[in-house]
């Protein structure tokens, strides 16, 4: 039915950071499946891809000259250098995406997490963690991709970044896939709801 009360609306901007091996890429994947309204921004790396991964689907992979290219052009809506290598938003996908309707998840570190926040305070900040650090070291153990140089630099970093939850309005457990993602199509639905967005 068609709906008199407001006109079109914006998408809605939702930041999704938590430590490596938290899971939000596959929470990501599940929401993605169940809810067609929605996509996930597909960020610039300078790292390199890993085994399965796909240009363009995952990651723009790209060199650190062009990276550098692409800030002094100022093409990123954020920006940050991850565990040695940098990653960004491409901002005008993202403008694209909005403007059409359609709610975008940014899945980035809690340094471009705050770059976004002080831009955009009305983005939704929902803040992801494993069950237990036991279970976050298993799970990016169990991925196979990371040295256990990596590893340990992923486990340091984990410390510091869930210290920063508190700066993020919604925090969801990743105990089960399925459950994390129904939570945060719960909380994007409630903020749909909100009274001043009409
Ligand atoms: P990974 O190398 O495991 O794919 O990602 C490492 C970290 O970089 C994760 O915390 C991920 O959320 C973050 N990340 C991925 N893309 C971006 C981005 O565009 N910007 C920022 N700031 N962080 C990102």
């Amino acid at each position: 039915m068609e709906n008199n009360f407001y006109i079109k609306e914006k998408g809605l901007l939702i930041v999704i950071s938590g430590p490596s091996g938290a899971g939000k890429g596959t929470v990501c994947k599940e929401l993605l499946s169940k809810y067609p309204n929605l996509a996930v921004s597909v960020s610039a790396t300078t790292r390199d891809p890993r085994p399965g991964e796909v240009e363009g689907k995952n990651y723009y992979f790209i060199t650190k000259e062009n990276f550098l290219d692409m800030i002094g052009n100022d093409e990123f809506l954020e920006y940050a250098k991850v565990y040695d290598n940098y990653y960004g938003t491409p901002s005008q996908s993202v403008i694209d995406m909005m403007d059409e309707g359609i709610d975008v998840i940014l899945e980035i570190d809690i340094q471009g997490a705050a770059q976004v926040r002080s831009n955009y305070p009305e983005g939704i900040y929902i803040f992801v963690v494993p069950p237990s650090f036991s279970e976050l070291r298993k799970r990016i153990t169990e991925r196979g991709t990371e040295s256990e140089e990596q590893l340990n630099k992923r486990m340091n970093c984990a410390y510091d970044e869930i210290r920063n939850a508190k700066n993020y309005s919604y925090i969801v457990i990743n105990d089960e896939v399925h459950v994390a993602a129904d939570k945060i199509a719960s909380i994007i639905t409630a903020e749909k709801c909100r009274s001043n967005r009409l």
